[in-house]
């Protein structure tokens, strides 16, 4: 009997075989069955660009703009859940009440995506100083650290407010806030050519497109993607 971390009711993993073979590392369920439905999954017709789920189109409104912003060269976000109340909560508990454990929920969600899509480099995306130093701990980071090897290049500017406290129109106008990391030595390792900027929430897109921005500088001629856990 494990307990869950969500309810806190006593649950009995089930595992299958496949399962188990699929995955090269597996990692024990942290949450119950009951639990974990309460997460939608993005299903059906989705954004070709950023995942969103869509009732018509191929390509959402945001997409539409960052395309024209971008003459055409849109950021690739891989999404899985609909950032939903039960996805609110959970964020509430873990990046405004800093509770550290809710990490390992939010690993058992995006957990076989990353280890079945293979990059050459992970690229969190950083939080600001201040609010790291509240938390003690890097939202980002912390979730992805222990599934992935980061390369953490990118360095969030102090001052610069977090996009949660925004509305929309306020985080588009929001100027570039990331800097790259000179001190950071970038280890050899060219397979797929692949970049994948890792973030927790995709709601307008502005942060993945600065965060690219800057990482065209470091990885240049690299294919840039990104992932947020919802959208
Ligand atoms: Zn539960
Ligand atoms: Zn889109």
């Amino acid at each position: 009997m494990k307990k869950c971390l969500l309810c806190e009711q006593g649950f009995t993993p089930v595992i299958s075989f496949a399962k188990i073979f699929s995955l090269k590392k597996y990692r024990e369920l942290k949450i119950c069955r009951h639990c974990q439905k309460q997460f939608q999954r993005l299903t059906g017709k989705q954004c070709a660009i950023c995942s969103r789920m869509l009732d018509k189109g191929i390509i959402c409104n945001d997409c539409e703009r960052w395309k024209r912003i971008y003459q055409g060269d849109v950021l690739r976000n891989h999404a899985l859940y609909r950032y939903d109340s039960t996805f609110h909560d959970l964020m509430v508990s873990y990046k405004r009440r800093g509770d550290y454990a809710m990490r390992e929920i939010l690993q058992e969600l995006c957990y076989e995506f990353l280890v079945k899509n293979k990059y050459d480099y992970y690229v969190p995306v950083p939080t600001s100083p201040e609010h790291q130093q509240r938390r003690q701990f890097d939202t980002i980071s912390a979730i992805y650290g222990d599934i992935l090897p980061l390369t953490t290049v990118l360095i969030k500017k102090e001052g610069s407010h977090a996009q949660g406290e925004k509305n929309k129109e306020e985080r588009l106008k929001t100027p570039q806030s990331f800097l790259v990391d000179k001190t950071i030595n970038i280890r050899e390792n060219k397979q797929t050519g692949k970049v994948l900027i890792l973030d927790d929430i995709y709601t307008t897109g502005r942060t993945l497109y600065y965060a690219r921005d800057c990482l065209k500088e470091v990885f240049p001629g690299m294919q840039i993607e990104s992932f947020s856990i919802c959208r």
